[in-house]
């Protein structure tokens, strides 16, 4: 099994908080932005008066409509998912020395999904609105659903496991929050966590902010511009998510993080609810930015995004062509480390040590969360919830760049050394 990535008591209270913390956050946040105008003073006052019954009585059941939405949506995911065509990628080599296969073909299938859903509501056979109308239940069917898939997959790594990346610990509460298996698979091309974590997690982001946007044209007969710059921006987001999908499947969630609640609930339930909160808020605050404000903070957040997709891409075509490219014009600086697979062979990969990457050692996380800033900032200063996702984003981006440190210094050991010497800021150039 490879290495824990936090000591055990960090993953039970991390777990323990996220069993008992997330779910009734991600409730409590619905509620606030669908019933309380986005105002967390205003559930407070609420709660404040109706403690734990009131709570109770906010926490929408699961309803049919909702496990009928949830269902013929993951369905349709998954049959494009088999069935579409794609390149054959080949995924990096894994720790125990396997070269994962995938097929590339999310494009394809995020073109398919946003034209079937506004094909469905423009030939009024189905209209998104019902989607925002029944948010809280499915959101609730979702923290339900995904922790018996969870289960499932805690099962699935124990008794028929997909390949020999895969493993116990030991320990039971961290085999079933970390995950056992690294890319399990439903037969022999179903990947597992390439559904939860692009087909349904960030195709839900796209799908539900065209649903807020929608939902505001259907209730207002016409579309702010503040959340014409959002939408906008998340699908911009999006859909590089989905140019560069081959490019994800290279990157920790994919080649390092196991299939278990940490990711695979993440992407199932807090990806939907949480990442797409600012586009939540503002169907019920169509703001007017004016078009000047507007149009700046769409091309700042648009620039974000490019700088980040091209933060990724600069490494992905570094590795691939074995450092025979060019980085900024110039041929790039580097590090050839060698490092020893869990079964015993030695192998070498490159560290770019130029353009974005000789920055610092995670630069791409900073115009990823200014981009989130600005699809956020058009719902103005009136409340603090809608800033939720930046603040939550900036800690899950802190933490990672210190657990990827971590883990890249397990395995590059003095040659991750000389990185930090040549690169030696974190995230932030000159701060951190
Ligand atoms: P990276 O793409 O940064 O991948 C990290 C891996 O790259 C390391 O583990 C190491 O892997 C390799 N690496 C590290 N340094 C170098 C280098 N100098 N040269 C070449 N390879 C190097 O990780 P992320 O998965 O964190 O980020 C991918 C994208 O996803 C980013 O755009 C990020 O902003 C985004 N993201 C968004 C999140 C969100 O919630 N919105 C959350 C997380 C990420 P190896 O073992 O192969 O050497």
């Amino acid at each position: 099994m490879g290495e824990t990535v936090h000591s055990p008591l960090v993953t039970y209270v991390s777990m323990l908080s996220l069993l008992t913390l997330c779910p009734p956050f991600v409730i409590l946040l619905w509620y606030t932005m669908v019933h309380a105008d986005g105002s967390i003073s205003q559930t407070w006052d609420y709660l404040k008066q109706h403690m734990l019954q009131g709570f109770i009585n906010i926490w929408p059941r699961p309803t049919a409509t909702a496990w009928k939405i949830i269902a013929c949506y993951a369905a349709f995911e998954a049959a494009l998912q088999l069935l579409l065509p794609g390149k054959r990628v080949e995924g990096p080599v894994s720790p125990a020395g396997n070269r994962p296969v995938y097929k590339a073909n999310g494009v394809a299938a995020y073109i398919v999904t946003l034209l079937t859903y506004l094909g469905l509501w423009w030939f009024g056979i189905f209209n998104p609105s019902v989607v925002y109308d029944h948010l809280g239940e499915i959101f609730s069917a979702l923290i339900f659903g995904s922790f018996v898939f969870c289960v499932f997959l805690y099962l699935k790594g124990h008794i028929a496991p997909s390949s020999t990346d895969s493993g116990s610990s030991g320990n039971l509460i961290i085999d079933f929050y970390w995950g056992m298996e690294l890319y399990p698979r439903i037969g022999k091309h179903f990947d597992i966590k390439v559904f939860t974590n692009c087909r349904f997690g960030m195709m839900s982001w796209a799908v539900l902010a065209v649903t807020y946007c929608i939902k505001q044209y259907e209730e207002n007969g016409t579309v702010a511009d503040s959340m014409l710059v959002n939408t906008t921006l998340m699908l911009v987001y999006v859909t590089k998510f989905f140019w560069w999908e081959a490019g994800y499947f290279n990157t920790m969630d994919i080649a390092h993080d196991r299939a278990g609640f940490y990711i695979c609930w993440g992407c199932l339930v807090w990806v939907p609810s949480i990442y797409t909160s600012p586009g939540m808020y503002l169907v019920n605050h169509p703001i007017n930015l004016g078009t000047q404000l507007a149009l700046y903070i769409l091309v700042a957040g648009i620039l974000c995004i490019y700088i980040n997709y091209d933060c990724d891409m600069q490494r992905q075509e570094f590795r691939r062509t074995n450092g025979k490219c060019f980085v900024w014009g110039k041929a790039p600086s580097k590090i050839v480390a060698s490092y020893t697979t869990s079964s015993g062979e030695t192998k070498t990969s490159l560290l770019l040590t130029s353009g974005w990457w000789g920055l610092s050692r995670h630069f791409h996380y900073v115009p990823e969360i200014l981009a989130a800033f600005f699809w956020t900032v058009p719902a103005l200063f009136d409340h603090f919830l809608p800033y939720f996702y930046v603040i939550f984003l900036t800690i899950l981006l802190f933490d990672r760049a210190k657990r990827d440190d971590d883990r890249c210094r397990s395995k590059y050991g003095k040659y991750w050394k000389l990185y930090c010497e040549k690169v030696p800021y974190r995230i932030i150039p000159g701060i951190y």
